[in-house]
């Protein structure tokens, strides 16, 4: 059975007071997670460490970065090296999220160059996928996500991509209280494990976490994570808060 995962993505908030606030709560929540299952903290990089610390307790609890560069070191003023986070502990890395892509224009190429960094340096990547709101009306989302998939990520081979972690997130579902039905999210999912096993065949699609993204919150998690292909979710806002994150991830499938 596939890893079920609850990803907290904190984006750019929270100073270290508010940021040390929400560990405590977190671990205050007590949330009991089993085998299986794994809660994934993506917190900005002055954190990371902290997080760490705070979440060593949890044997299902994991620390991700939210983006790291291509190149492994050298002159890049500004930029964080998948082997500084390896060497910091840290298990997982966001790759390709769609504020990063519009903001910073990392497209599909820059991003399969993240996914190869992140896995010489030993790094689970959770890559990004997903529509715009006029990809979405326009019907074509099902072969921007598969070109999305293809040229970033279907370089791989089956032992790389074997218990990979993807996300769908459809853009017009992030951060706007949109969420995309449950059957939606489904079919997308299912859309993209079809895509995989076509190119490794069923067992290793089978092993590969597809996370639903796009204002998951504690009232919605469950139906959307009960869905067959949806393995769990990446959660932006809702991740802000311990009690609201700690019943999503007591949502999840066990
Ligand atoms: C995200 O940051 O990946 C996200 C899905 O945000 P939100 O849950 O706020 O829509």
């Amino acid at each position: 059975m596939r890893k079920q995962i609850a990803a907290a993505n904190w984006k750019m908030n929270l100073n270290l007071n508010e940021a040390n606030e929400l560990l405590k709560g977190l671990i205050a929540e007590n949330v009991e997670l089993s085998s299986g299952q794994e809660a994934v903290f993506a917190v900005p990089f002055p954190y990371l460490l902290l997080a760490k610390d705070n979440l060593k307790g949890n044997k299902y609890f994991f620390i991700a970065a939210q983006n790291c560069y291509i190149k492994e070191s050298g002159a890049f003023t500004g930029e964080v090296s998948a082997p500084m986070l390896a060497s910091c502990g840290i298990e997982y890395v966001i790759i390709g999220h769609s504020e990063r892509r519009e903001y910073f224009n990392e497209n599909n190429f820059t991003l399969s160059q993240k996914i190869d960094v992140c896995l010489k340096n030993k790094l689970k990547p959770i890559f990004c996928c997903g529509e715009s709101l006029a990809i979405r009306e326009g019907g074509t989302q099902n072969d921007y996500v598969e070109t999305q998939l293809k040229e970033s990520l279907l370089h791989l081979d089956a032992t790389e991509i074997k218990g990979f972690v993807i996300a769908y997130e459809p853009i017009w579902a992030i951060g706007t209280g949109k969420t995309a039905t449950a059957g939606q999210a489904q079919e997308m999912h299912a859309h993209i494990r079809h895509i995989l096993t076509e190119k490794y065949g069923n067992d290793i699609a089978q092993s590969i976490s597809i996370l639903y993204g796009g204002s998951v919150k504690a009232a919605n998690a469950k139906e959307i994570f009960g869905k067959p292909d949806v393995d769990g979710g990446l959660v932006g806002g809702a991740s802000l808060n311990a009690s609201e994150f700690a019943e999503i991830m007591r949502s999840l499938k066990k």
